[in-house]
Order: C-alpha cells, then structure tokens, then sequence
C-alpha cells in the first residue's frame, strides 16, 4: 500500500476536538495512504489554527471560507473585507461558501451576496471554489452558472438532486464525497451516477463520519473510497489514484510529491 496517495480535499483539522490528538489523527492518516489535507478555515470561527497547522505540516493546504450559517444582512459586508484581507497566496482554494438552509438559520440573501462575491474573487485570483449547499444545492448550482464562474467548484457533501449533479458535471463541476455515504441512500445514488473523473475524496472530518454521533477522523476517507471503487467497478488504488489525479488538477497542486 505504499503507492497510495490519497487526499482529503475537504477538513476542519483545525477544529477544537482535535487539539488532543492531532499528531496521532494526521499519522494514522498518513499510514493509511493519505497523504494530503485541504483545511477549510473559516473566518466565523478564527483561521489562526489553520495557519499554525499548513506551517507546521507541510501536507496541510489551506482554502479560505466562512460557514454559510454564520453569515447575515448585519455581518456580510465585513465578512466580505475580512476574506479579502486574509486571502493570501498560502490558501489554494475558496471556501467552503455557499448556502445553508439547515437548522442554524442564517439569511439566505446576505448568504447569496457573500457567495456571489467569493465566486468573483476566486475566478479573478484563479482559484478553484469549496462549496456547501446544505438543502440547497440546485440553487448554489444556478448561481455558480449565472456568475460564469471560470475556475472549478467542488460541491462538497452535496446533498441535492442527483439529476442536478449529474448535468453540473457539464460546468466543471466536481463532487467530493464523505464517509457518512454508508449512511446516506442520496449519496450512494450519487456516487452511482457521477463519473469516477468528476469525484474527489473528503472526511468533513469532524462531521460527516460513518457514524453520526461519533468524531470523524481523515481516515475515514477509505470508507469512502471502498464505496466508490466498489460501485465503479475498479480496484480501490484504481479508484483513488483517478481521484488524487482530479484533486492535482483541480487545485494545481502536485499533491504526492511530500
Ligand atoms: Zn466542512
């Protein structure tokens, strides 16, 4: 298993529930065959520690975002100077960003403004786009097209149509796939449907676990990966080497080099 090199394209190491047990969670990892990590830190929760860790771990990366949910008609406008004053050449990616119709409420227009304006930044720095749809995933879809945006989206945990997702593979539009698919019908239907060259691997480490009520470690991503290989059809190397190559030319980075 030496070969393997999978990335984890979507995580919150940075997260307090790591603060213990860092060191062990990112070796397990690595002995595993992850060798990669794509941070997505938020400004609604501090980037200081994101930072800290992509300094620290020359395999961390870093996308720069905010969590949906947080975002509101009092805040955006500040939230939208802070991301432009933070987004710096040590992040590879935008996000996540996007829309958030779940529990936490949030507005949703102040969401859009802010979603709008990041799609924008990214396509003018050239920078790919992190995105979250939480029980809006069509109308995420729609804004990506209406803001042309010319730079690749990863629709992370999408939990959409999959008629939807299969026609925005056509725009350049890329789905990365968590370890609670063994617990999500939507996401094995996905997964079914999606061609092997339009996916990518995430643990959404701590969320999105194979079980709900359990942290999520980037580990998981195997999980993952053993779905995708088995409804594919191919070997699990076969399947993560397809989704490495994805992640490298999505975010331009040659992960497997450290
Ligand atoms: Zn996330």
């Amino acid at each position: 298993m030496e070969t393997l090199c999978a990335v984890d394209v979507h995580c919150h190491l940075d997260d307090p529930l790591f603060d213990n047990d860092i060191e062990s969670v990112i070796s397990d990892a690595r002995n595993k065959g992850i060798k990669n990590f794509v941070i997505s830190a938020m400004l609604d929760l501090g980037i200081e520690r994101a930072l800290m860790l992509a300094s620290k771990y020359p395999w961390i990366y870093l996308s720069l975002g905010v969590q949906p949910q947080y975002v509101t008609d009092n805040n955006w406008k500040d939230l939208v100077n802070q991301f432009h004053e933070k987004l710096s050449s040590k992040f590879i990616a935008v996000g996540e960003v996007g829309l958030d119709r779940g529990r936490e409420g949030g507005e949703i227009t102040a969401q859009e403004k802010f979603f709008r304006e990041a799609l924008r930044t990214a396509s003018s720095k050239k920078l790919p786009v992190v995105v979250h749809s939480r029980g809006a995933g069509r109308n995420a879809l729609s804004i990506i097209y209406e803001e042309k945006a010319s730079v690749p989206v990863i629709m992370h945990a999408y939990d959409g149509r999959v008629s939807s997702a299969v026609d925005a593979v056509k725009h350049n539009v890329f789905f990365s796939i968590p370890p609670s698919i063994i617990r999500s019908e939507q996401k094995l239907r996905l997964v079914h449907a999606l061609p092997l060259n339009s996916m990518l691997l995430e643990s959404d480490a701590p969320a999105l676990g194979p079980n709900a009520n359990e942290r999520n470690v980037p580990s998981n991503v195997l999980i993952t990966a053993n779905v995708i290989a088995k409804e594919k059809r191919v070997g699990l190397e076969n399947a993560i080497n397809t989704m490495t190559e994805n992640a490298q030319k999505i975010f331009n980075v040659n992960f497997c080099s450290k």
